[in-house]
């Protein structure tokens, strides 16, 4: 999971992006960089490790002039955190500068990886993006447009991205939709591609358009004139058509900020939602509601509205812990939570509560607050959970961890109530999360083959992830 922002004109472009990157840090925070399209037509790239902020300085920025500019915040998954997979990727194809900005998996990477190596190409780092890059480069097509369609065409996974050349702006999203990408204007015309609509909010952009599953959108830098390859595009070669969508539904339960609108739906509102819907289905006798910060708070709010309970902040987040944070010598065992997340003793002392998350994945973070909790006086801890349990690896760019390292796959619910020390525990149905994301859909289709569940579930859609999930046998074994 990455973030992708480029903006088609502007008189600022490099700033525009800046901002745009700043509002998806989200997304990623182990890298972030800019590419602009300078008045001499040249490619000019900054990119760095850290946040967007750390990388560019007002004076980075400065360097990077001219009316279009693309960027990208990096989530290290494939490939793993080098300053060689630091992106935008920058190449020379047939004599032209060209940038690319890549957020997702590529799941036939390494049979791909193989084929290049194969054919001689020496690949310079370990992300799947330059992957893309090669084959644009082998592709016999004329123009850059017509070789990218050709290494889409070749490539499976959840993904979308940018690619910038000194005379368009491409925006690409993967056949089955997984992860979003938005189209938006300025007032002055220019275009933007945006991973979430939150990052339009901050640069005055209005919101045009999803860019649809398997699409090829291309934006001419000197006309501005927007043309589209439909999911037919697929060049000779490819065997398969998508019909149906796998809309990564956890962009919604956590991913995207709750302030964006993803595939017509206000996030906000289907988190909000979901908590409601986890109230009814698993209510609890508690005096008050309250999160895990911040991505359980819609969720509870949800939760409370449905149950009647009083919505409380038994929780209070700093958000200035780094990643680079020292540990002193003396610590207690509870310090790291207590780092990031210090109970309210005046709410909690007492009380019983209802303590709503987003998700559990290895537990660690739920196991922990619980105890913090109880120090602080609490008197029951009753864990509702918006989402179904956490049973499968994700192989579409999202870091979670190998199946036996999943709560839900090393125990049964009442072996993880006791092991997170909860009264009681419960996670929201997977009927519910299909019914409340179908509703308001786009109007395409209400079938739950929109979503992907996968990590739910276990139905992968295409023949990499299932063949990964074969090696990636589980063990009983309790998580650390
Ligand atoms: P765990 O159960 O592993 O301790 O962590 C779950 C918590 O981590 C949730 O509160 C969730 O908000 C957060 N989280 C961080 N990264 C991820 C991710 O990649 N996937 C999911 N589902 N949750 C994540
Ligand atoms: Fe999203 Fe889960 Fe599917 Fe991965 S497996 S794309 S996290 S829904
Ligand atoms: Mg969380």
């Amino acid at each position: 999971m990455c973030g992708v922002f480029g903006v088609s004109k502007a008189p600022d472009a490099a700033r525009i992006c800046f901002l745009g990157l700043f509002a998806l840090q989200h997304r990623g925070q182990e890298s972030a960089g800019i590419t602009a399209v300078t008045e001499h037509g040249e490619l000019v790239t900054r990119r760095g490790e850290g946040l967007v902020a750390e990388v560019f300085k007002p004076e980075t920025l400065v360097a990077l002039t001219g009316g279009a500019a693309m960027g990208h915040v990096r989530y290290s998954t494939a490939g793993g955190a080098s300053e060689a997979n630091v992106q935008p990727l920058t190449a020379r194809i047939g004599g032209h500068p060209v940038a690319l900005a890549h957020n997702g998996n590529i799941v036939n990477a390494d049979d791909l990886r193989g084929e290049l190596e194969d054919a001689g190409t020496i690949l310079h780092g370990t992300a799947d993006t330059e992957i893309v890059l090669h084959l644009m480069a082998r592709s016999r097509q004329a123009d850059f447009k017509a070789r990218f369609r050709e290494a889409m065409a070749r490539i499976e996974g959840a993904f979308s991205g940018l690619v910038l050349t000194r005379e368009q702006l491409l925006g690409y999203v993967d056949p089955f939709g997984y992860r979003p990408l938005v189209l938006g204007q300025l007032d002055g015309g220019g275009w933007i591609l945006a991973s979430e609509t939150c990052a339009l909010d901050l640069v005055g952009a209005r919101f045009v358009r999803d860019v649809r599953p398997g699409e090829l959108v291309s934006i001419d830098l000197s006309t501005q004139a927007v043309t589209s390859c439909e999911p037919e595009h697929r060049a000779a070669g490819a065997q398969t058509t998508h019909p149906q969508r796998a809309r990564c539904v956890f962009e919604h339960i956590y991913f995207a900020r709750p302030d964006s609108r993803l595939w017509g739906m206000s996030s906000l509102v289907k988190r909000s939602e979901l908590g409601e819907a986890l109230a009814r289905e698993a209510p609890a006798e508690a005096d008050l509601v309250m999160a895990i910060p911040d991505s359980g708070v819609p969720i509870a709010m949800g939760y409370a509205k449905a149950s009647g309970l009083p919505y409380r902040m038994g929780l209070i987040r700093n958000h200035y812990v780094g990643r680079t944070f020292i540990e002193p010598a003396q610590i207690t065992r509870n310090f790291r939570v207590k780092l990031k997340l210090n109970p309210v003793r005046e709410i909690v002392s007492g009380q019983r509560l209802v303590v709503v998350d987003d998700s559990i994945v290895r537990g660690t973070t739920s196991k922990r607050i619980i105890e913090v909790l109880r120090e602080a006086g609490a008197r029951e801890v009753h864990v509702r959970v918006g989402s179904p349990q956490v049973r499968f690896p994700c192989f579409y760019g999202i870091d979670t961890p190998k199946r036996r390292e999943l709560l839900a796959q090393a125990m049964d619910l009442e072996g993880m109530r006791d092991y997170l020390g909860a009264d009681s525990l419960a996670f929201l149905s997977t009927e519910s999360l299909t019914r409340v994301m179908n509703e308001g859909l786009d109007g395409e289709a209400t079938a739950c083959s929109q979503w992907c569940t996968a990590c739910f579930d276990g139905c992968y859609q295409d023949p990499y992830a299932k063949r990964a999930l074969g090696r990636d046998e589980p063990t009983k074994k309790s998580p650390g």
